[in-house]
């Protein structure tokens, strides 16, 4: 098996980057990308886990980018890490993410929330805080009952606590991850729910930015969905990617590589990543 997307609790993952290593010997994966929302710090841990075990570890990082008032993710693969452009980069992502999270606390409190980023920061360990440890706050406080209504009442776009966030656009975003070595894939196409009409534009829109992969397959999809954007990355002359966008058992319904195949007739973006 082979897994180019998942996170762990350097983002809003659930496990260490050890215990994911682990999780992927026993799932019998050959290649392993870690891509955490906008840091690299849980790679380090992976690569010390990984030492002596024979799985390819890739550095990855899923960014947050801004396209017409949609936050569409763009994983990079096989980024150096030591990259200055790189870090650069990840250094505005958080201040971008850390601001927004402390206007999310603002506008929890008047839910009724105290301390909202501050309990957001405890549950995540960091204060890069993700959306989900709201949702773990709001859990806790017994406003709402699951992740689910966390972000149908609060969190997800229009709601009272959704923030629009001064993410860095696609073009740079994909700058970025070439001038590092990386790859760029556009992540889960049809997490953003876009009318089929858009998400040709999405899709368009980052080819011409200099785009090199998308994900074919991304967590729980259907055959017939895979094999839809299977014929999109052809359209598009695109790479194709697969991963489980694993964040932790209970939370995510494809465990880590569980993800179905990725269909014949897709160049799969592994060929062109140096696996060491
Ligand atoms: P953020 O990076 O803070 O915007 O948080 C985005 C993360 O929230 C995603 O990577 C998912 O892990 C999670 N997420 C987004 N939408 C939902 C949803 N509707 N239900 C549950 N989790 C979600
Ligand atoms: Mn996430
Ligand atoms: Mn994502
Ligand atoms: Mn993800």
């Amino acid at each position: 098996m082979i897994d180019l997307h998942c996170h762990s609790l350097y983002s809003d993952g659930l496990l260490a980057p050890a215990d994911l290593f682990k999780r992927a010997l026993q799932s019998e994966i050959r290649i392993l990308a870690l891509t955490d929302h906008d840091t690299t710090e849980g790679l380090a841990h992976l690569h010390a886990a990984a030492a002596t075990a024979n799985i390819s570890i890739i550095n990855g990082i899923e960014f947050s980018t801004r396209w017409k008032k949609h936050d569409i993710h763009i994983v990079g693969l096989g980024i150096q890490l030591d990259s200055d452009v790189l870090n650069m980069c990840v250094k505005e992502q958080t201040h971008s993410r850390i601001e927004r999270a402390i206007e999310i606390g603002k506008r929890l409190s008047r839910a009724g929330v105290s301390s909202a980023y501050e309990k957001a920061c405890k549950v995540a360990g960091h204060e890069r805080v993700s959306r989900p440890h709201f949702a773990e706050v709001l859990i806790q406080e017994g406003i709402v009952k699951d992740m689910k209504s966390a972000f149908t009442r609060f969190l997800a776009r229009g709601k009272p606590a959704y923030v629009e966030t001064n993410w860095t656009p696609i073009a740079e975003i994909i700058r970025v991850i070439h001038v590092s070595g990386g790859l760029s894939v556009l992540a889960h196409p049809l997490k953003y729910k876009l009318t089929r009409m858009k998400l040709n534009a999405l899709i368009s829109a980052f080819k011409d930015a200099g785009g090199a992969g998308m994900e074919v397959v991304s967590g729980l999809m259907t055959t017939l969905e895979v094999e839809e954007m299977a014929k999109l990355s052809q359209k598009y002359e695109l790479l194709a990617s697969t991963g489980s966008d694993f964040h932790g058992e209970g939370v995510s319904r494809v465990g880590l590589g569980r993800q179905i195949q990725l269909p014949s007739g897709c160049t799969p973006i592994w060929t062109k990543l140096e696996l060491h």
